[in-house]
């Protein structure tokens, strides 16, 4: 049986960063590192401050590459590639350029440096640090997102896809179950040997990027990212998530796991903003949804993105990220066509500015 080790981590001191990562590395099976080349894949999701808890911490970042390098590692690439930006400059703001450079590893820039992969029949460029590393490791943050209900370990992997060779793949698979599918498959692409996830600080609400940031203060490893991204569901309070209900209908038992240390069980947090929550489903809501569903292409029951003309700075992240089309930008406004809308969410990930909702 494989183990999933969850500890406390109340802080991004080096000293409770450096005592939570030995404890899960001793109670679970780390791979050896020594002498070999490892691709450590944080979530860059942008351009944004430590303080918002959409990154994975740059603390917790250097606090693991030093481990990885007392190890032995022969040479460390850490590198993401968010849907609109360079993933230097997002790692920039996020401090995590500094953590990599102080701890002597390289940052890779997957739309500089990406090879194709076959994968459901289509070939799809891929970092090419998951060719060069020996060992992969995918260390994903605490969060809340809109289509999958919790983001982890396994979709953190989507990320090697780079930039917006992303978002046509959305069309693909328009539904939280054939997207959670494909994402098992990209994930078994990436030949992931280890998973973290940083649960010192992690984000509730409009997650993954315009959450509130929460004080979880837990640090969770695993050989088995399904069981660490299953530990997550059920701390946050979710009783399934589409990820995890997909991958055990596909392969029963894939996210089973022994927990040495804390138990997931004993750690729900009964008040954490979860998404989906707080609409209730009267039997009038369910017809109507059920109808549009029927006519509407499938997804048309779920929440759509809703566009504050306040906030809106007219950036265009939002319009360029969109794989239906239904965004422009006139007058220095959004212009939604909401029956093109997919409900991806993609415009509410990359959004700076706060200025979309779903609901
Ligand atoms: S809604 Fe957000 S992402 Fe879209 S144009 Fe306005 S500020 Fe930019
Ligand atoms: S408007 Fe937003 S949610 Fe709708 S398809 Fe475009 S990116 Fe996806």
């Amino acid at each position: 049986m494989t183990r999933c080790a969850i500890t406390e981590c109340n802080d991004y001191t080096a000293p409770e960063l450096d005592r939570a990562f030995r404890q899960i590395i001793d109670n679970t099976d780390f791979p050896a590192i020594s002498g070999k080349t490892v691709f450590l894949k944080p979530n860059i999701l942008s351009d944004s401050v430590p303080e918002k808890a959409i990154t994975t911490d740059y603390r917790a970042i250097e606090a693991l590459l030093r481990i990885l390098n007392e190890m032995g590692a022969e040479k460390i690439i850490v590198g993401d590639s968010p849907g609109t930006q360079m993933g230097k400059l997002s790692a920039r703001l996020s401090k995590i350029e500094e953590a990599v450079k102080a701890q002597n590893a390289e940052f890779a820039d997957f739309r500089e440096k990406n090879r194709p992969h076959e994968i459901n029949g289509v070939r799809i460029p891929m970092a090419a640090a998951l060719d060069e590393a020996d060992i992969v490791i995918s260390f994903a943050k605490f969060k809340t997102h809109q289509l999958m209900s919790a983001t982890g370990a396994v979709k953190n992997m989507f990320g090697t896809i780079p930039g917006l060779n992303k978002s046509p793949l959305h069309l693909r698979y328009t539904t939280p179950e054939t997207f959670a599918g494909f994402l098992m498959k990209v994930f078994e692409e990436c030949h992931v040997d280890y998973a973290f996830i940083d649960a010192v600080i992690g984000m509730e609400g409009q997650g993954p990027g315009s959450g509130t940031p929460r004080h979880i203060g837990l640090m969770m490893g695993s050989e088995n990212a399904y069981a660490l991204d299953r530990a997550e569901a059920l701390i946050m309070g979710y009783r399934s998530v589409p990820l995890i209900e997909t991958a055990e209908k596909l392969s029963p038992g894939i996210s089973d796991a022994e927990f040495p240390l804390l138990q997931p069980s004993s750690l729900i947090i009964e008040d954490y903003k979860r998404i989906g929550e707080g609409k209730k489903n009267t039997l009038r809501s369910l017809v109507i949804g059920t109808l549009l569903n029927f006519f509407r292409k499938g997804n048309n029951d779920r929440p759509r993105p809703i566009f504050s003309a306040d906030k809106c700075r007219a950036c265009s992240r939002c319009v360029n990220i969109c794989p239906a089309k239904a965004l422009s930008i006139e007058n220095g406004h959004v212009v939604f066509e909401k029956r093109k809308c997919i409900r991806c969410y993609c415009c509410h990930e990359v959004c700076p500015f706060d200025a979309i909702k779903v609901k």
